[in-house]
């Protein structure tokens, strides 16, 4: 046997394996993380978003997250940045205008975090957090084996990202695949948007606690979310499960008419409304036997997230690394 060694195999105990710093910006925190190849997130900090302060003081926070991140003694081997955020996004610009943190509008987040002392000259990638949860159930999750697909993230609002011929679709901006702002019902309500009848409108976590309380449906606590809507349906309850039946009936209406323009093997739905389980995704399954009716639309797989907790921080970092290339086994 040759005892030479090729490129890629590194001597035991030497080269460890390259890491990925990733920023997840959201309306209530913002977290960094260090995350290996295989997407095990290291190590993680965060800080409360100020959400209603100036510009400076919500960058004071990344700031400060990247501090104690290049704190770290693995910091070294962190070779890229990814940054998901809440949207909008502008990833041709660099810039993000999320909903939920007032001052920073086109606010120039890749410069910023770049400018960092211990960030400079590191690349620095930027997505939605959508896309960035695409990113990562594609890389790592329940995306994984297929080429075409769409993952959902049902919270407080609707957010979505695709994967085509094997890539996650960025578009121009990072905003493709923005479902929850495609509209399902022509004469439904204005959407902040400026649309009207969003699918978000009838299918966040949102819309289903307002529709449950508009039907009559009272809380057995203080807890009036879809969360305890999702409990009181689990239970039996016609108001609460009608309030799911039509938040998946919006959902189904989406994903199909995806699926009809584009050719999708799968559906991977992921957020806080998703923990609700069958009591979405079984209507969820019936309904798209009826709107995904022709045959390459029919078929279509959903599948839960398998990503958890950790899905901002791995998408991030997912994110930074960019397609996998080929189907590469993943611890
Ligand atoms: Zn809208």
């Amino acid at each position: 046997m040759s005892s030479a060694r090729t490129a890629d195999q590194a001597a035991p105990g030497t080269d460890a394996p390259a890491l990925v710093a990733a920023l997840d910006i959201g309306g209530t925190k913002i977290a960094g993380g260090l995350v290996d190849p295989s997407g095990r997130l290291l190590y993680q900090v965060q800080q409360s978003t100020p959400a209603r302060e100036d510009a400076g003081t919500v960058l004071g926070a990344v700031l400060r997250v990247l501090d104690e991140l290049s704190a770290h003694p693995l910091w070294g081997r962190a070779r890229s940045l990814g940054i998901g955020s809440a949207g909008p996004v502008d990833t041709s610009a660099g810039t993000v205008s999320p909903v939920n943190i007032a001052a920073w509008r086109g606010f120039p987040i890749v410069a910023e975090a770049g400018a960092h002392p211990a960030v400079r000259g590191l690349p620095v990638v930027l997505g939605g957090d959508a896309v960035a949860m695409t990113a990562a159930e594609h890389r790592y999750g329940a995306a994984r084996p297929y080429a075409d697909a769409i993952c959902l993230v049902v919270s407080t609002g609707v957010g979505a990202g695709l994967v085509l011929g094997g890539s996650v679709h960025h578009g121009r901006t990072g905003n493709a695949g923005h479902l929850g702002h495609i509209t399902v019902d022509l004469d439904g309500d204005p959407c902040p948007c400026g649309s009207r009848g969003c699918l978000e409108t009838l299918a966040s976590g949102t819309a289903i606690a307002a529709r449950a309380a508009r039907n009559g449906w009272r809380p057995p606590g203080p807890d009036a979310s879809a969360s305890a809507v999702a409990e009181a349906a689990r239970l039996g309850d016609p108001i609460a499960l009608a309030a799911f039946d039509r938040a998946a009936q919006a959902l189904a209406a989406g994903i199909a008419a995806t699926a009809t323009l584009v050719e999708l093997e799968a559906a991977v739905i992921g957020g806080g409304v998703a923990k609700a389980g069958d009591v979405l995704f079984a209507p969820l399954r019936r309904h798209l036997r009826t709107y995904a009716a022709l045959p390459f639309a029919a078929g279509l797989t959903v599948l839960p997230a398998r990503l958890g907790t950790d899905a901002g921080l791995v998408g991030a970092a997912a994110l930074a690394l960019g397609d996998p290339a080929g189907r590469e086994s993943v611890g």
